[in-house]
């Protein structure tokens, strides 16, 4: 790929730096970019190995509800170890570096504390020291909010961060240096013949994060199309060419692109029916108004054919929501009528995602045959145009996604 280089963004996530040994890695990898291309170079880190988790669970035998400024405060401090440890690493080799927090790096968040917004970021800082020749080391995950607190970006968020700074610095691409050799097919841990995938456009790989696939944040690939930023998926382990990211309108790519790219699933999710629904105007904005006030992300919906005045309503929402899930709709008694619920914690969904999918028909028909064919019933659908996504039981997840995978000849 050739690509013109100013500035480049690389990324390492917390296992890439889980230990001193992968910190002297990661440090020579980086010198290494530095000396073969005349670009400057910003590297961004995750804290170390599970460090994040391990302070999590820490503030659990303290509080248990500890404030979530406070959560900012102290999981911050885990991308704080890193960028300094890697400094430290690539100074001894003899190469200029400074390791810059959030805050000092000019990244400026709004103040939602343990899910925080990027609004700008201020590059003076960054770039003074790129002219000065050294290579900066930001801390991932982190920023600062305008009343001057730290503020975290969310679970995975130093690929927003790196993605960001990509963006602000008008880099020519960033790069996402993880633990595995790019995007695949589907999950390599499940499906044995699951493939690297060479090129995604964004509207892909934003499909592929939000059904399933785990591997860049959703926020990040949001922030890349929005920006343009070409994105390289890639090992840290070795040097192999991983996925790319990138806008592509080209119409000879388009003939050569398969229907469907890729091959999703997600067990996280819980089914929630509501029965005997009062079938009037007004009933589902009341129903889903609830849950948005509570920060329920829902995820498929189905309503079905109303029978006599009543309706029912099926809804997807993630595991850790159901408690919360089940309070508001006991809540809703008093002003919505239905006659009962129930949630089901046993369902999956698989998705195919595919931008080839927009033209050409048949692609539903042909997943639902794959699925009929391995006897799985199918509880819910919902698509959208570049995917289609069934609800089933979570004990035919694998054997859905291998069947999918291969039925839509996504095989090595
Ligand atoms: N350290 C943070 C987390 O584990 C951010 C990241 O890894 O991207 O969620
Ligand atoms: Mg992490």
């Amino acid at each position: 790929m050739k690509l013109k280089k100013e500035i480049i963004v690389m990324k390492f996530g917390g296992s890439s730096v889980a230990d001193a040994a992968k910190i002297e890695r990661v440090a020579e990898r980086v010198i290494r970019v530095k000396n073969t291309s005349s670009s400057s170079v910003v590297v961004v880190v995750s804290a170390m190995g599970d460090t994040t988790d391990e302070l999590i669970e820490l503030s659990g035998k303290v509080s248990e509800e500890p404030s979530r400024r406070e959560m900012d405060m102290l999981l911050s401090t885990g991308e704080q170890v890193s960028i300094a440890l890697l400094a430290m690493a690539i100074q001894k080799k003899g190469f200029g570096c400074i390791s810059l927090t959030g805050n000092q790096a000019g990244i400026i968040t709004d103040d939602v504390y343990s899910n925080a917004k990027i609004l700008t970021i201020v590059t003076g800082r960054v770039l003074k020291e790129l002219k000065s020749g050294k290579i900066v080391v930001v801390a991932g995950f982190q920023g600062v909010t305008q009343a001057g607190d730290i503020a975290t970006l969310g679970r995975g968020g130093s690929d927003t961060t790196a993605v960001a700074l990509a963006a602000a610095l008008n880099a020519d691409y960033c790069e996402i240096y993880t633990d595995v050799d790019g995007v695949y097919t589907t999950d390599p841990n499940m499906v044995e013949g699951a493939k690297k995938i060479v090129k995604l456009c964004y509207d892909e790989m934003l499909e592929l994060a939000s059904s399933g696939a785990k591997v860049l944040h959703l926020r990040a690939v949001e922030f890349a199309k929005k920006h343009n930023v070409v994105l390289h998926v890639r090992s840290s382990f070795n040097d192999n060419e991983g996925t790319w990211v990138m806008d592509d309108n080209k119409k000879t790519d388009r003939m050569e692109r398969p229907v469907v790219t890729g091959v999703t699933y997600d067990t996280n999710e819980a089914k929630i029916t509501i029965l005997g629904l009062e079938d009037i105007p007004g009933i589902a904005a009341r129903l889903f108004g609830a849950f948005a006030e509570e920060n329920i992300n829902v995820d498929l919906i189905v309503q079905n054919v109303s029978e006599g005045g009543v309706a029912a309503i099926s809804l997807t929402v993630k595991n850790e929501d159901i408690a919360v899930a089940r309070k508001v709709i006991e809540n809703l008694k008093s002003t919505v009528k239905f006659s009962s619920f129930n949630i089901d914690p046993d369902v999956a969904k698989v998705s195919i995602v595919g931008a080839g999918m927009q033209s050409h028909p048949g692609v539903a028909a042909a997943m639902f045959d794959i699925l009929a064919r391995e006897d799985i019933n199918i509880e819910m659908i919902s698509t959208s145009p570049i995917r289609i996504s069934c609800v089933i039981r979570k004990e035919k997840v694998k054997l859905a996604v291998k069947a999918l995978h291969k039925g839509f000849e996504l095989e090595k």
